[in-house]
């Protein structure tokens, strides 16, 4: 387990630590390093140095060294996947799937090219068009996936030849360290560092001089100070920010067939997933049927540490979070009907019964703000339209799903949803060659596809006379 920061190309020890717990027990599990703002400079002093060097290089060679991470985590896959349970707390299966994912990811990235294209051309002139690298980029991850974020970053970030400074969330950084050991062995010196920090170097790393563009994910809150932090040198700012999903079931659907789809895509993770499903909305027609199918499966959920066999939900990942999830509970107490769960397991850890709540009114807090745990509203509509107005009705804007026997039907309803992504009879597909992202404040900008790869350069026109 490695437990040292990655700077200028060398593991090193912190100027101060960082105890990392376990939600699972809520106990210390490593004391890894911390950094300072020294540390941080140096860190950012290094991607600024190796940049030249590295954006020189071709496609294939940046792409082959980042295939050759994906290579060295993929043949650590299963220590990986432990780890990331010990540190986050999600299922094993789950962690494996995340596993897999980034490493996949990584391969997508690496296979990725942009060549210069000429986009225009006639008897009087030709014009090339050309993508070039930022410069150092700052790679700022959250909690909930602490692998997959970072290789959603660092993967088009250095194939497209900018320079990465990382830093994982305070509570989840070993994925991160984790990847700076393979990295270490691949890379040139100050191609990727990776510092670890309490939570008080994300903002002096994204509004550094020398910090051409910021790829965040995390909350809107934050998001709003990153892109403020911006403003003075006109940083290039990618935001991946929070989620309020709704689903809408139509009427056509079996509540029976619906309910574990609807369950999965909102306890995910133990719903700390931002385009989890966070409100339900179903038709007052099969309403009441479709709140007991969910309580069932809330009862009947087995909710364990990650790493015990047979858990489908594990704890919250962090005690900030586990109170806030136990705030919006006190919400459904009083504004709902809890069906089900409602309350925290009486056991170490992080643990929230898995909640379904029915009869609560849309100004409660639950229903408009991003709950980021394992309970869900269901609420009840009359009318299609009636409907559409309220889940677009949100400061937010990143998924959402409708549900609906009717393809037709389903597409005439998600074509009306204002947010980055809505799928119809399905949740959470996304392709890396599709771009994703937010619309109203759940961020600017996307991540995956050509758009995506493109944000981590800029373009540059290059305007020849011919006669
Ligand atoms: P957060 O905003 O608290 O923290 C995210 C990261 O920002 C952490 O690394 C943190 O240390 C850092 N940070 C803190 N203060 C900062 C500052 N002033 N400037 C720069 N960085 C700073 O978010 P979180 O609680 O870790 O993550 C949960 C949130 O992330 C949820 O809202 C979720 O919806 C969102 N999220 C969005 C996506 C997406 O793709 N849209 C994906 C995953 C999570």
């Amino acid at each position: 387990m490695n437990t040292r920061m990655l700077i200028n190309g060398e593991l090193v020890e912190g100027a101060a630590t960082l105890d990392v717990v376990n939600p699972a027990n809520g106990k210390v599990f490593a004391t890894i390093a911390r950094a300072d703002e020294g540390q941080l400079e140096e860190a950012v002093a290094a991607a600024r140095a190796a940049f030249p060097a590295w954006s020189k290089l071709t496609y294939e060679e940046r792409g082959a060294m980042v295939g050759k991470l994906a290579d060295a985590l993929e043949a650590r896959k299963e220590e990986l996947a432990q780890l990331l349970t010990r540190e986050q707390g999600k299922p094993a299966a789950q962690a494996m799937g995340e596993v897999i994912g980034g490493i996949y990811q990584l391969r997508f990235y690496a296979s990725q090219r942009h060549e210069p294209q000429i986009i225009k051309e006639d008897a009087k002139s030709r014009i090339l068009e050309h993508r070039t690298p930022l410069g150092v980029v700052a790679a700022v991850t959250p909690w909930n996936f602490p692998f997959m974020m970072v290789t959603q970053k660092i993967g088009p970030a250095l194939v497209t030849g900018n320079t990465v400074v990382a830093k994982p969330a305070p509570t989840t950084p070993m994925c991160a360290l984790f990847i700076a050991e393979e990295a270490a062995k691949i890379f040139p010196a100050g191609v990727l560092n990776v510092i670890v920090d309490e939570n008080e170097l994300g903002g002096p790393l994204t509004a550094h001089p020398d910090i051409a563009k910021v790829s965040f994910t995390g909350s809107t809150g934050t998001g709003r100070k990153v892109y403020a932090s911006g403003a003075d040198a006109l940083k290039r700012i990618t935001l991946e920010l929070g989620g309020n999903d709704a689903a809408i079931v139509l009427d056509d659907v079996s509540p029976k067939e619906i309910a574990p789809k609807l369950f999965n895509g909102a306890m995910i993770n133990a719903g700390q997933v931002c385009l989890a499903i966070k409100r339900v909305y179903a038709p007052a027609s099969i309403y009441d049927e479709l709140c007991d199918e969910l309580a069932q499966l809330a009862k009947d959920a087995v909710v364990d540490d990650g790493a015990n066999q047979g858990a489908q939900i594990g704890p919250v990942q962090n005690r900030m979070q586990y109170e806030k999830v136990l705030g919006f509970l006190e919400d459904a107490r009083e504004n709902g009907t809890v069906l089900a769960g409602g309350d925290r397991l009486d056991r170490d850890g992080y643990f929230i019964a898995p909640t379904v709540v029915k009869d609560i009114p849309d100004s409660a807090r639950l229903v408009r703000e991003e709950q980021f745990g394992p309970v869900i509203p269901v609420l009840k509509y009359d009318d299609i339209d009636e409907v559409i107005a309220r889940a677009n009705d949100s400061e937010y804007g990143l998924g959402g799903t409708v549900w609906s026997a009717d393809l037709d039907r389903g597409v005439e309803v998600a074509m009306k949803i204002d947010s980055g992504t809505v799928w119809v009879n399905k949740h959470l597909d996304l392709p890396f060659d599709v771009p994703f992202g937010g619309a109203k404040q759940s961020g600017i900008g996307r991540e995956g596809g050509d758009e995506g790869v493109s944000a981590y350069t800029q373009k540059h026109v290059v305007n020849v006379a011919l006669s």
